[in-house]
């Protein structure tokens, strides 16, 4: 299966950016190309945003003592109070900041490296450092074909005011609704997403490729249009060569409630790693859930930041909540390995965000998705999800981050809905296997690893 057998040791750097929706793919692409004999060296910004990253990390470590880490030192910051905006896009700001440290780091390594995987967040940063080495740079964008569509296209949708004036000019395929654009997008004035959108989105035509984690069953349109030069002129390469497999380092937890329910019963809700609802919007989840009469299990989340989250789930729900919740569910409010979740027989549906690794774990496990988006990609995803039929999406719902209330009784009705839906079940099983036939011997993505590795082989 590997591609071995060359004496030749091909050797790639990987720089990730803040948030386990960023790292955690890096992570899964650094054990694959440690299976197929590429020496990694997994470049770590450090510190970390949350301890979920710092705990991913040093699993990785210690799984792969092969792959070598170094780390890129942040600089102290001259303005704390800039990070009130959003701790993880701030950290991409203080990695910009602390460039300068990076050539001589990649310099450094030994062997000489072939190429570079940086986050797409950092694209306009470390594009211009990687040209002066000389040293090929590939981004890794996180999210889906559709969202890069946006990404690349965004600068072009901006007036002189910085304002978008005309949002539907992602040419070449079916126009984006102004409700998916991710609010802070909209808004007049600068803020650090747009920024980070305009610029990175831009530089993205600079760089030796774009890797992205989907696969072309499920994106065969789109990933065409951006190799086709539909979307935009002169882009690199867009090589699809996910969805990338669960490693087995990621941690592993036992939870006997789970255990004792009966196959396909419980629904699974969770937001991903950095979304708190509003408390209202948590105790009426809650009831919906209580409501629905399903079976569930709800990671509870109220900071964004994981070392901040540090109420009881009594505080949070108040002890009538809690008691009900007992009834049908089972509440936590800690980390729990998602994708060991979804793989458990005894879960049948996820209310979800739709963060792109949320999505991608989900149609690796074949389980149906109930979409509530809460802010960034992620209606962009939702709408992916209906699309290929892996589930449903109320647009009613909105976003998150305060727009609305949605109320127990709709979500107790979307709830009855997804779990008893039969066709779902059969189509989820089809999309389960078809993810899976893309990294398995001779799918559409492994073969695109392969020939992307032979390249780099080339570059030595
Ligand atoms: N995750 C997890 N346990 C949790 C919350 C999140 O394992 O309690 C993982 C999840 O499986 C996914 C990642 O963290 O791999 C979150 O990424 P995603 O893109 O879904 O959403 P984000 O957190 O970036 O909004
Ligand atoms: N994002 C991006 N480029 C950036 C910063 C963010 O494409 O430079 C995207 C990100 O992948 C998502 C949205 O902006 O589409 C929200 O970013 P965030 O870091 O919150 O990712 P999420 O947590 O939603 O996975």
């Amino acid at each position: 299966m590997s591609d071995s057998g060359d004496l030749q040791v091909t050797h790639v750097a990987l720089l990730p950016s803040a948030g386990m929706g960023h790292l955690t793919p890096f992570l899964r692409l650094a054990a694959l190309l440690t299976a197929h004999n590429v020496h990694v060296t997994f470049i770590t910004p450090s510190p970390t945003v949350s301890l979920a990253e710092s705990l991913s990390l040093s699993h990785l470590f210690t799984t792969f003592p092969q792959i070598t880490q170094k780390h890129l030192h942040l600089l102290p910051l001259d303005q704390p109070s800039a990070n009130s905006e959003d701790p993880f896009y701030y950290h991409f700001e203080l990695i910009r900041r602390s460039s300068h440290l990076l050539p001589p780091l990649l310099s450094s390594l030994c062997p000489p490296l072939s190429a570079i995987i940086t986050d797409m967040s950092l694209t306009s940063t470390v594009n211009p450092l990687t040209d002066s080495l000389g040293l090929p740079n590939y981004i890794f964008f996180t999210s889906s074909a559709k969202m890069l569509t946006f990404y690349v296209s965004f600068h072009t949708m901006l007036g002189p005011n910085h304002e978008i004036e005309d949002h539907t000019k992602v040419s070449g395929l079916e126009q984006i609704p102004k409700a998916w654009i991710p609010p802070p997008l909209l808004r007049g004035g600068n803020n650090l997403l747009k920024t980070f959108f305009l610029e990175n989105g831009k530089k993205m035509t600079e760089s030796s490729g774009i890797l992205v984690n989907t696969y072309e069953s499920i994106e065969r349109e789109t990933l065409a249009a951006l190799n086709e030069g539909k979307v935009l002129r002169k882009l690199p390469s867009v090589i699809a060569i996910g969805p990338l497999a669960p490693c087995i380092f990621e941690e592993s937890q036992q939870l006997a409630w789970l255990d004792d329910q009966p196959t396909g019963s419980v629904l699974y809700v969770s937001f991903g790693s950095r979304t708190a609802m509003s408390r209202d919007q948590i105790r009426e989840l809650g009831d919906g859930l209580v409501r629905s009469g399903c079976r569930f299990l709800w990671v509870v989340k109220d900071k964004k930041v994981d070392v901040e989250d540090d109420k009881k789930l009594i505080e949070v729900l108040g002890q009538g909540l809690l008691e009900r919740v007992k009834k049908n569910g089972f509440a936590v409010k800690n980390w729990l390995n998602q994708q060991e979740i979804l793989s458990h027989p005894a879960i049948g549906g996820f209310l979800s965000h739709c963060g792109w690794n949320s999505l991608t774990e989900a149609l690796w496990n074949g389980v149906r998705i109930l979409a509530w988006p809460q802010h960034g990609d992620q209606k962009i995803n939702a709408d992916l999800v209906e699309r290929i039929g892996l589930g449903t999406w109320d647009k009613s719902w909105g976003w998150g981050e305060g727009e609305m209330l949605v109320k127990a009784q709709d979500i107790a009705e979307r709830v009855r809905e997804i779990m008893g839906n039969k066709l779902l079940r059969l189509q989820t099983d089809h999309i389960r296997e078809e993810a899976r036939m893309a990294v398995g011997d001779g799918g559409s993505s492994t073969k695109r690893l392969y020939a992307l590795i032979k390249i780099w082989k080339r570059v030595q």
